[in-house]
């Protein structure tokens, strides 16, 4: 059986992931971040000396990777063997190529085969580029989560990260494999104008209405 899965979206720092989290702890869901998956994919490339642009190393690394993206605590924990991959995600190199690394259509057809597989255990919040386009389109929960590029510069600057998110947001945008883009079903929600709190009331009440059952004809 396929589990529900709520679909939020958007560019970089836009604050698609305080969102997904809330909206994940309220409905008891499990928070599914796909950046990650692609972050750890882009460390694991940079580790081994991999040009990230290079198809065929990362065809040759996908065929070798012992990857597992299991469920821990309502989040997914991301292993390679019995290595924890988070604690390298967030690296400025791996900020830096992640956009490239990502952009090859054999890691995405991977990970999206992974990600659709998650669905088999338990009801998500997922979050990423392409989750109401490709990964989960058949989903009737989408969401499409953005803000003026000045607060998201801003808040990449307090979280203290070097990330040149204008970079990232053009290859998203304009790679031919599931670029960035908003679902033509997806609700736009602006986190420039709403805080995360009031976004994720919204996600949850309209999750939750959806569920009732709707009046029955005698
Ligand atoms: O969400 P986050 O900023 O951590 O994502 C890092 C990068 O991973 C994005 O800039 C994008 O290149 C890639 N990504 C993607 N598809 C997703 C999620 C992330 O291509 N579903």
């Amino acid at each position: 059986m396929l589990h529900p899965v709520i679909c939020i979206d958007g560019p970089a720092a836009s604050g698609k992931s305080t969102v997904a989290r809330l909206v994940a702890k309220d409905l008891g869901f499990v928070y599914v971040d796909t950046g990650a998956m692609y972050r750890a994919f882009t460390f694991l490339t940079l580790e081994a000396e991999n040009d990230p642009s290079s198809r065929d190393r990362i065809r040759q690394l996908l065929a070798k990777m012992d990857f597992h993206a299991g469920i821990r605590n309502g989040e997914i924990a991301l292993r390679e063997g019995k290595r924890e991959l988070a604690e390298f995600t967030r690296r400025p190199e791996v900020n830096a190529a992640v956009s490239v690394v990502s952009a090859l259509p054999e890691l995405r057809e991977y990970l999206v085969n992974v990600q659709r597989r998650l669905r088999l255990s338990a009801p998500l919040v997922m979050e990423g580029r392409d989750i109401g386009t490709v990964v989960c389109s058949d989903s009737p929960h989408k969401f499409f989560i953005d803000a003026c590029p000045k607060l998201r510069a801003e808040r990449r600057q307090k979280q203290g990260q070097e990330d040149n998110l204008a970079a990232r947001d053009k290859l998203d945008s304009s790679r031919a494999s599931a670029p960035l883009l908003r679902a033509a079903d997806a609700t736009l929600l602006d986190s420039s104008t709403a805080d995360a709190r009031s976004l994720a009331d919204l996600i949850v009440q309209r999750f939750r209405s959806s569920q009732k059952p709707g009046p029955t004809v005698p």
